[in-house]
């Protein structure tokens, strides 16, 4: 196992970290001895850095990770969890959830401790209730370590955030074909430059960057690479290629794919990729943008929206549903754009069609009519049910 070391603490972690948001399941539950004997075998095999949150898998993750890390494993390992920004509404609901998530994950300590899914305005909120003297106390008390916060916004606003606390680490979403897309490789370098330790998600975008089986098209250029590796492989080897990556989150549950990260992560030193396979990732990614249903970039030019469609993000759901057919596309439409989690709801059919934002889009794209695209797609038959599912997934009452 590879490990690189995060600036400010000084810990050394291992680059493949345990997420256990998508953790072994048995009849709509977590398969607890399935997933404790993956999360133990990753840790006996080097992993030392293990993610969970509040809403994962329905609040079962942090009370499960609390049990699966007995038997000496909680000492070794770094034990990162987020709070969830979007359940807090009052200065006391900040201590009462870390006190919460001290008791469900059985420690006396959380070493690396993240406010959940910040945009601008939830960081907002978070600061008019307290959240930096929040922070300041629970560190002086050791009941967290590091802080950081993860990040699924615009990269101005991502970098508003990294200036506006002395944040020791933060977590972005990056993978091969999101470079413009969220923070982004700007915002990596900028993190970076700043000292943070950049953990990342979604280095195989949910998943679908590492399907055996790629859209053809995807797949031809892959069967080109002078050295085979499998879609995964190809995915993370460059994320890990990055230096300024410290760990990369892998949500596993099945055995075969912890082997193979584990595998993986025993050889991706940073900048090890040659001209020519960086060249062969830059076609893919050429390829996988042809074939979305919209150009987007996620460049975030476009917002805001006066009537708060959550654009970008629209878009990007709308790509997942055509490129791999997800269907779990329709849920995560409603939990990503409903308003639970940052507080202001940014569905399609909001848009009023007055046309600001076409001007600003570099892409040229014709928003407000692909935007009724993605509403007729989306937002149609189910609706109120999805988003009684995304309540009982986020927690929220
Ligand atoms: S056209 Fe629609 S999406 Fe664009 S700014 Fe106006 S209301 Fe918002
Ligand atoms: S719609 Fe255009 S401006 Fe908005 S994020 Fe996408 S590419 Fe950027």
């Amino acid at each position: 196992m590879l490990h690189r070391r995060m600036p400010k603490s000084g810990d050394e972690l291992s680059i493949l970290g345990f997420g256990c948001m998508r953790l072994a399941q048995k009849e709509g539950r977590i398969d607890e001895e399935r997933a404790t004997r993956q999360v133990r075998l990753a840790i006996d095999r080097g992993v030392n850095y293990v993610d969970t949150a509040w809403p994962y898998h329905g609040g079962e993750s942090e009370p499960f990770l609390g049990r699966a890390l007995a038997d000496g494993y909680r000492e070794r390992v770094k034990l990162a969890t987020k709070l969830p920004s979007w359940l807090v509404k009052t200065a006391d609901d900040l201590d009462r959830f870390l006190d919460a998530q001290l008791r469900k994950l059985n420690t006396s300590r959380i070493d690396y401790y993240l406010l959940h899914s910040l945009s601008g305005t939830s960081w907002d909120k978070l600061v008019s209730l307290g959240v930096e003297d929040f922070l300041d106390r629970a560190k002086a008390a050791g009941k967290i370590v590091n802080a950081g916060f993860s990040y699924h916004g615009t990269l101005p606003e991502f970098k508003r955030i990294v200036d506006a606390y002395p944040w020791e680490f933060c977590q972005i979403q990056f993978n091969f074909l999101d470079i413009e897309h969220q923070a982004g490789e700007a915002g990596l370098q900028y993190a970076a430059a700043k000292g943070l330790g950049v953990v990342v998600m979604q280095p195989l975008r949910g998943g679908t960057l590492g399907q055996a089986s790629p859209p053809p098209s995807i797949g031809a250029l892959w069967s080109e690479a002078a050295t085979p590796r499998t879609p995964a492989e190809w995915a993370l080897r460059w994320v890990w290629n990055h230096p300024e990556v410290i760990v990369a989150l892998s949500g596993m549950n099945e055995e075969s794919q912890v082997e193979e990260n584990l595998a993986i992560a025993d050889q991706a030193q940073a900048n090890s990729l040659t001209e020519a396979e960086l060249a062969l990732i830059a076609r893919v990614r050429k390829q996988y943008r042809e074939i979305m249903k919209v150009g987007c970039t996620g460049c975030g030019y476009c917002d805001p929206c006066p009537k708060g469609v959550g654009i970008a993000g629209c878009f990007d759901i709308y790509n997942q549903l055509y490129m791999y057919g997800n269907p779990a596309a329709k849920f995560f439409y409603v939990v990503r754009l409903g308003g639970f989690i940052s507080g202001q709801r940014g569905y399609a059919s909001q848009c009023e069609q007055c046309g600001d934002c076409v001007m600003k889009c570099p892409q040229n794209l014709e928003i407000p009519a692909l935007l009724e695209k993605v509403a007729a797609e989306f937002e149609g038959e189910g609706l109120q049910e999805r988003e009684a599912m995304a309540k009982g997934f986020l927690g929220v009452a």
